[in-house]
């Protein structure tokens, strides 16, 4: 089988790499460089745990699945590459500095125990024995064992690596112009040098994925998040865990980088960043760890997640034979990555939609506008 993929971020590599190994012939387009997108811009919680919220329950079921699957895809993927992707497993924190803040998260709590997720609340003195250097005005803080992390800009080139390793071709600086479609079957891809031909398309081009020709336009939006970086001594790192704190969350790496993110703004594809944007991490993430004060910023970057219009994302069958989307992941791509892998392949190979995503196929659009 002929399948074209269009987007190299975590989603069409992943799917790429499978679909190669499962003996199709994949080429995968990509306008920029493999990694370049939102998967570069990410901070790589695997939250599925302290990020459950009321009435997402088919997402709920869908983040669990994968985060459920990512020990196994993790060691897969640096068997499979031979490179690191920096797969860690200390957990979140998720901390309150106030009283109010801790009634807040004390609720929170209460319902995401009540949907089985395995979490455990800290007192201020249990919580610092894990993070020594959280502010004295620490009120509680939920840990979340299962929210574990990875490099997401380490994910990405092992993803690529694998997936040339297992024979699929990267085919980087092509873009996509268009979707050929000729009697309701996706059977072609146009880039400027000319026509590619295709038995299975996969639409994997997260944010851009409503800007290519041929078909009718996807609900797929850009979301904004600003996001920075400051070096700590890795030898003495500030931080362990994942923090979550009021307004920002806290990523330490192994190599003494500390992400810090993320503001979610609707300014479509406007990457500019602020001053207003900037202080609020920064601020947040002092209020929590003072010690970052003296910290070098290291990176500041902007990245846009495809948000969809429910905010889940968009896979499986699209209503036109031989297309096949894989996008809509918004804030949980990385998280989503190995279930979106998984259901999606399994889908192309057998034909029969994977019932992990029934629920998440386009279809759910046209249905609620039927019954509206
Ligand atoms: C600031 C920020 C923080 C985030 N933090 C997390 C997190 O902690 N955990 C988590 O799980 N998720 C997180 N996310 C979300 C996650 O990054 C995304 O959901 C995920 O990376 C989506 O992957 P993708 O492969 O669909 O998209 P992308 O990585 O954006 O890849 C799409 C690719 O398609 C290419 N493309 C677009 N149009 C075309 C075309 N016409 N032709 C060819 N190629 C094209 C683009 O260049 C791009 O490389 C975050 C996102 C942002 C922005």
């Amino acid at each position: 089988m002929r399948v074209g993929i269009i987007g190299g971020g975590v989603i069409g590599l992943g799917i790429g790499w499978r679909l190669a190994q499962a003996g199709c012939a994949v080429t995968l387009f990509e306008r920029d460089r493999a990694g370049s997108g939102a998967s570069h811009a990410a901070a790589g919680m695997l939250a599925a745990g302290i990020e459950t919220e009321p009435g997402e329950r088919d997402l709920f079921t869908l983040n669990h699945q994968s985060q459920a699957l990512w020990p196994d895809f993790a060691a897969d993927v640096q068997a499979a590459s031979g490179l690191d992707i920096g797969y860690r497993t200390e957990g979140t924190l998720r901390i309150a500095l106030t009283r109010d803040d801790a009634a807040k998260l004390r609720h929170e709590l209460a319902f995401q125990q009540s949907m089985g997720v395995a979490l455990e609340w800290l007192t201020p003195a249990q919580a610092r024995e894990r993070e020594p250097y959280l502010d004295a005005k620490l009120a509680g803080a939920v840990f979340s064992p299962a929210d574990h992390q990875v490099d997401n800009r380490k994910l990405a080139p092992a993803l690529a690596a694998a997936f040339s390793k297992a024979g699929g071709v990267l085919r980087e600086g092509q873009k996509i112009e268009r979707i050929e479609i000729e009697a309701g079957r996706a059977r072609a891809l146009r880039t400027a040098s000319g026509l590619h031909e295709f038995d299975v398309i996969v639409l994997a081009a997260g944010a851009w994925s409503g800007l290519i020709e041929g078909f009718p336009p996807l609900p797929v939006r850009p979301v904004k998040g600003q996001m920075l970086a400051l070096q700590m001594n890795p030898a003495a790192p500030l931080a362990h865990h994942v923090i979550w704190a009021p307004g920002v969350y806290i990523v330490p790496r192994a190599d003494g980088r500390l992400v810090i993110g993320a503001t979610v703004e609707e300014r479509g594809f406007d990457g500019a960043l602020t001053a207003g944007g900037l202080l609020a991490l920064l601020d947040g993430a002092w209020r929590a760890l003072p010690g970052i004060e003296e910290l070098p910023v290291i990176e500041t970057w902007a990245g846009f997640r495809p948000g969809s219009r429910d905010d889940a994302p968009i896979l499986g069958a699209s209503g036109i034979d031989g297309l096949i989307f894989a996008t809509g992941h918004h804030r949980n791509g990385i998280l989503l990555t190995p279930v979106t892998v998984a259901a999606v392949t399994e889908t192309i190979l057998s034909g029969v939609s994977d019932p992990r995503i029934l629920a998440f196929s386009m279809t759910r659009f046209q249905k609620r506008q039927q019954a509206a």
